[in-house]
């Protein structure tokens, strides 16, 4: 008997290309969603609430998801993100740990032995919290711990680690944390390449979206005329995607945020592009 794969992981194909969503957490935000944008007007949640109406509880808080993307393609296995991470991770202190990644993975028939590469589209700890692991959170876990990172190891053992190096810069202002955690065990382990600006992927590629941090990064998969966006924290709520100008209150660089969103979401009318995003209630969107 052949196992069935799980019906349940949404995926996108684009030309040779799939793209996997893969679930990790869903639950409320740590603060009142009125002061996670401030500037929106009542009309204008009305609005987004009409457009993703799971993003709201019955107590008026915000609701999230936390996703990581697959793509596959002919070429490799490329991730986007990490989720919240195990039961220890650094984003327990406000996000539902553990997640689920690992379950979402199988049931999607993807083995982080696989995996090639690793993108990390920003240093927020609910989009890293795979990204290393302990052996006591998953003692399954493939990569051997390098000396001295206190048993920490690669949860995809095979990547390659990709994070722009404008956001290595500001590890110290965003979280020093996670040169412990994060950026110290990938590089002992040989497995973090910094970038500078848009880089080719085995399919698609990465592109600089500065603003909700200082070298915050997408992933673009192009085909013909269509496009998949996976964002990142570009978007983070449907406020962002009917109002590209509103900003987000934990933005760095809200005027930089505002103009990559601007960039990304204005297309062609020719073409098709659909987001990717981890904290909408649809893991994928016509934009
Ligand atoms: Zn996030």
């Amino acid at each position: 008997m052949i196992a069935a794969m799980s019906p349940s992981v949404p995926r996108l194909r684009i030309g040779s290309a799939e793209i996997i969503a893969l679930a990790d957490a869903d639950g409320p935000f740590f603060s009142p969603r009125a002061e996670a944008f401030p500037e929106a007007t009542a009309a204008q949640w009305a609005e987004a609430d009409r457009y993703d109406p799971g993003a709201v509880d019955a107590g008026g808080r915000w609701r999230l998801h936390f996703r990581a993307y697959a793509i596959r393609s002919d070429k490799g296995l490329t991730m986007v993100d990490a989720g919240i991470g195990p039961a220890d991770s650094p984003a327990g202190s406000w996000a539902p740990v553990p997640g689920v990644l690992p379950e979402s993975l199988a049931a999607a028939g993807i083995d982080p032995a696989e995996v090639d590469t690793v993108v990390l589209t920003h240093l927020h700890t609910d989009h890293v919290g795979w990204a290393v692991v302990t052996e006591a959170a998953v003692p399954s876990a493939g990569g051997a711990p390098a000396p001295g990172t206190g048993g920490r190891r690669p949860y995809f053992p095979n990547a390659e680690y990709l994070l722009q190096r404008a956001e290595f810069d500001a590890l110290d202002a965003l979280n020093p944390q996670l040169r412990e955690t994060l950026t110290g065990p990938l590089a002992a382990a040989g497995r973090l390449r910094l970038l500078d600006g848009d880089t080719p992927l085995r399919a698609g590629r990465t592109v600089a979206t500065p603003g909700h941090t200082p070298g915050h990064q997408s992933v673009l998969v192009t085909d013909g005329r269509e496009q998949v966006l996976i964002t990142g924290d570009l978007l983070v709520h449907a406020l962002q995607l009917l109002h590209p100008e509103l900003a987000y209150s934990h933005e760095i660089d809200p005027e930089a945020a505002r103009h990559s969103r601007k960039r990304m979401l204005s297309r062609e009318a020719v073409t098709t592009l659909h987001l990717a995003a981890p904290h909408l209630t649809e893991p994928f969107i016509r934009a």
